[in-house]
């Protein structure tokens, strides 16, 4: 690996990443991954289009991220990855995000911040970042496992993906009445009977959201306690439509081309059962969208991102990471926001240590960068300049 000048502070604390801070389960846990560094043998760099900022993902952490960045005249690029906006793309009602006192749907609340970003010139771009080589800087990144991008600094906001219950049946149904997704899915079971596994927030909400359309909605929990938030459980408690199954797996998803129901376990008693369901909701949580970073960047125990205390450093200097691909505590929309804001500011400061900002743009550059309808807050002409 090439040898990368620590910047002052990062020397200072260098010993102290967040994760080594806090529970033992959050541990950086040593990488058994080499990067393979073969997928970029065939590309020229020499050639590649060079960024002073690149933003990977654009969810709430990645948008505010670019916002910040764009503001600080430092022209992002912002990779949108497959799920562009983010985990709030299949979010009905936002309502815990201050400055919306009637809610917002999620999918508007992300096409704000997709504007907001474009107003000020965030360059946002369709592609994904399909591998990155932090060895030396300018860092390496390929998108699309077919373009070559370099960048001095890079600001990680992957986000996290749905966890599956990982059982072959449940795969093989996915889209045939498996889903991690009611918002997306909900309105194919209209009038059926559905089920939803899990016992926190996601889990009420969507068995909430089922109700719409579903006869019935079983919410499957394998203990006997929720750890949903009370206004939540409250809410799921008093809709006539939702039946509580406690103490209960799903061990097998029947069903040859679409689901028919699901063979339940009782984790007291070890009593197996059938219901007949037509719909399997799966809400236990998700997993960080790291792979990528593996072997280059300190990731804890369950494949979150390790930052130094209080800030979005990671252990490779010039590389940030913000949002649900390091937070596993908040995972909120508003304190992804919050980190990317810091992801920008930190790397802004960082680049301006190692004397990488560039000259600013001209007014007219900046003018020319994208157009902004004022009344609906859409973005009405892509970015013309990077
Ligand atoms: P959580 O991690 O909070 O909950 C996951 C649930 O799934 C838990 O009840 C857990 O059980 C259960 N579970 C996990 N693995 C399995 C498994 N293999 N088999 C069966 N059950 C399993 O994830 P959420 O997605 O619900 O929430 C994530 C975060 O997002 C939270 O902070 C939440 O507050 C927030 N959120 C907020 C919303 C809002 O405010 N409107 C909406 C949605 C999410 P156990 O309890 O036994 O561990």
């Amino acid at each position: 690996m090439g040898s990368i000048r620590m910047p002052p502070h990062w020397e200072r604390q260098n010993d102290s990443l967040n994760c080594r801070l806090v529970l033992i389960m959050l541990k950086p846990v040593p990488s058994t991954v080499t990067p393979d560094l073969s997928v970029f043998d065939r590309f020229n760099f020499e050639e590649a289009e060079k960024h002073q900022v690149v933003i990977i993902g654009t969810g709430p952490a990645g948008l505010t991220a670019a916002l910040y960045t764009a503001r600080a005249n430092l022209a992002p690029v912002v990779f949108q990855g497959v799920n562009p906006g983010g985990q709030l793309m299949t979010t009905t009602d936002v309502e815990n995000f201050p400055g919306f006192p009637e809610g917002i749907l999620g999918p508007d609340m992300m096409q704000r911040f997709e504007a907001q970003a474009a107003r000020f010139g965030a360059d946002l771009r369709y592609g994904t970042v399909t591998a990155v080589d932090f060895s030396g800087r300018p860092f390496k990144l390929l998108v699309d496992d077919e373009k070559p991008v370099l960048a001095e600094t890079v600001i990680i906001a992957t986000g996290a993906s749905a966890k599956y219950l990982g059982l072959p049946n449940e795969r093989r149904l996915l889209g045939y009445g498996v889903s991690a997704c009611a918002t997306c899915d909900g309105a194919f079971f209209r009038g059926q009977e559905v089920a939803i596994v899990g016992g926190g927030d996601t889990a009420m909400e969507e068995a909430l959201f089922l109700t719409r359309f579903a006869s019935k909605v079983y919410l499957i929990h394998r203990r006997n306690e929720l750890r949903a938030s009370k206004i939540m459980q409250e809410r799921a408690f008093k809709n006539e439509k939702i039946h509580f199954i406690w103490n209960t797996e799903v061990v097998d998803v029947h069903g040859e081309k679409e689901v028919t129901g699901l063979r339940l376990k009782n984790t007291e008693t070890g009593e197996e059962s059938d219901l007949l369901v037509s719909g399997l909701f799966v809400a236990i949580g998700h997993k960080p969208n790291t792979e990528i970073f593996e072997g280059w960047l300190e990731l804890d125990a369950q494949g979150y991102i390790c930052t130094h205390p209080s800030s979005t450093h990671t252990n490779i200097p010039g590389v940030f990471a913000c949002g649900d691909a390091q937070d596993h505590v908040y995972r909120q929309a508003i304190t992804a926001a919050a980190t990317g804001c810091m992801a920008a500011i930190d790397a802004e400061r960082w680049l301006a240590e190692q004397d990488l900002i560039d000259e600013p743009r001209t007014e007219t550059e900046y003018h020319v960068a994208a157009a902004v309808d004022s009344d609906t807050g859409k973005v009405i002409k892509e970015n013309a300049i990077g």
